[in-house]
């Protein structure tokens, strides 16, 4: 396990003083500058507070009340998604949007406005947050809802962590008949193709992701599986998949991710058999969480980490943008292990600063190679703000302030409910540059 402030991709290297918290009646540290930490797996620096005082809430791990009729629960805001789970879906509920991890706390899920692969259907996950309890360092403690200092509702769902601790939260579930999803895989050419198969399929499939293989060149550029899901009733020859999980023993003192190996992963992912089947059975865990199953995958980085870039385009001209994003990288010989592609829906987020907006959203990985990787993501950025979409901040350790600013043009606004005594290491650079 990553002590507190350490972030998903082990890039920037922070230092802090941690506070633990022991319950959700605690006062806040008197520290000049604090930061919530939920659980690490935001990717860069918007939850780290460097040189600077961490709130460690994933302590706040207490379930308050759960009523199995109706799917509210409440609970303190460290509580993980996968204990929600543990705990709901033998009554037949699950998270109403999740993550592609489930070792996210709900106010990590609140702080981000996380989506999922139903976005198009659900929204984030601010969308089915009934109320939530923030403490401010002044002392004061507000209830806010969507009825309820409705203000500070909104600028703390996709807040990153700025507004206060968010300390307990009540979240309506989502009914589900099982652990089962139903739904089918394909292979689609480009991403001409992949528009068509999204479209076609956001009426019938709840949940709708695609991997592009990043090898892609020429008219392969942008090809990949569409994989699409339902929840399913569990059938009577259903075994789970068991407990297996991995860990990534040590962090190798090179990153293991090289040009050679990527190309060779992805063109092998594409061309693997089990790409496409038509009526395919999936536990929740490999559908939701294929990632989880190897804890600390993120070591493989090597001791310099690595950066995600994830932006949202809209829909008109995305395909000529994510084309040429893809041809870039290609080019680059800077690949990505994982690509995902998927399209946002039109259900607005509640979030005053929230990422998710209608369009398709791309997301890659990138071993930290220093200047060369800067370049490329500066330029990724360049066409993101060419067509005016949006990088997500919980996967940024580096994008200017003036592209932080074009893509939150709100962020001003937002501001006045920053607590005085709260910042992080992505705050400061994102705003404290002149425009
Ligand atoms: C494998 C993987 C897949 C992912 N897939 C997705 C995805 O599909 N969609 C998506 O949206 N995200 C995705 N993420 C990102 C992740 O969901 C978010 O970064 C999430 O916010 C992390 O939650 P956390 O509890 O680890 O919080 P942290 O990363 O520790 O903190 C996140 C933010 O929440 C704030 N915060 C934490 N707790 C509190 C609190 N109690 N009160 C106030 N603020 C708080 C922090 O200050 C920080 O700003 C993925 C991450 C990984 C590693």
């Amino acid at each position: 396990m990553a002590a507190p402030g350490t972030s998903w991709g082990r890039w920037p290297r922070a230092s802090h003083r941690v506070h633990g918290l022991a319950s959700r009646f605690d006062r806040l540290p008197d520290e000049a500058s604090m930061l919530p930490f939920g659980n690490g797996r935001s990717y860069g620096d918007s939850c780290q507070n460097d040189g600077a005082a961490l709130l460690n809430a994933r302590q706040l791990d207490r379930f308050i009340a759960f009523d199995p009729a109706t799917g509210v629960i409440e609970l303190e805001a460290g509580v993980l998604l996968s204990e929600i789970i543990d705990l709901a879906l033998p009554s037949g509920w699950f998270p109403p949007v999740t993550p592609g991890t489930r070792f996210v706390t709900v106010g990590g899920a609140i702080a981000n406005d996380v989506h999922g692969k139903n976005h198009h259907r659900a929204g984030s996950f601010g969308n089915h947050v009934l109320a939530f309890t923030l403490r401010r360092s002044d002392g004061s403690t507000l209830r806010c809802s969507p009825s309820e200092n409705s203000d500070w509702f909104a600028a703390t769902i996709g807040g990153l962590g700025l507004t206060g601790l968010i300390v307990s939260a009540t979240v309506q579930l989502k009914r589900v008949p099982g652990p089962w999803l139903r739904g089918d895989s394909q292979r689609f050419g480009n991403l001409r193709e992949f528009f068509e198969i999204a479209a076609e399929s956001e009426r019938d499939w709840e949940y709708t992701v695609a991997w592009i293989d990043c090898s892609g060149v020429g008219r392969r550029l942008g090809r990949g599986h569409f994989i699409r899901g339902n929840h399913a009733v569990t059938p009577a020859s259903a075994r789970g998949p068991g407990s297996g999980t991995m860990t990534m023993p040590f962090t190798p003192p090179l990153s293991a991710v090289n040009a050679l190996s990527l190309t060779a992963f992805n063109k092998l992912y594409y061309h693997r058999p089990s790409a496409v089947a038509q009526d395919a059975l999936w536990h929740y865990r490999p559908f939701f969480y294929p990632l989880d199953s190897i804890l600390e995958w993120n070591r493989m980085y090597g001791p310099r980490g690595f950066y995600q870039y994830q932006c949202v385009v809209p829909q008109d001209g995305a395909e000529a943008v994510l084309s040429e994003m893809l041809r870039q990288i290609g080019q680059s010989g800077l690949g990505s292990f994982l690509v995902v592609l998927k399209t946002f829906g039109t259900v607005a987020s509640r979030g005053l600063l929230s990422f998710p907006r209608p369009g398709a959203t791309l997301a890659l990985d990138f071993p930290n190679r220093g200047a060369k990787t800067l370049a490329l993501l500066e330029s990724l950025d360049g066409l993101t703000r060419s067509v005016g979409g949006a990088v997500y901040p919980a996967k940024d350790a580096r994008m200017s302030a003036a592209s932080f600013q074009q893509y939150f043009p709100q962020w001003e606004a937002f501001s006045r409910y920053v607590d005085p005594k709260f910042s992080s290491s992505f705050w400061r650079r994102v705003t404290e540059t002149a425009k």
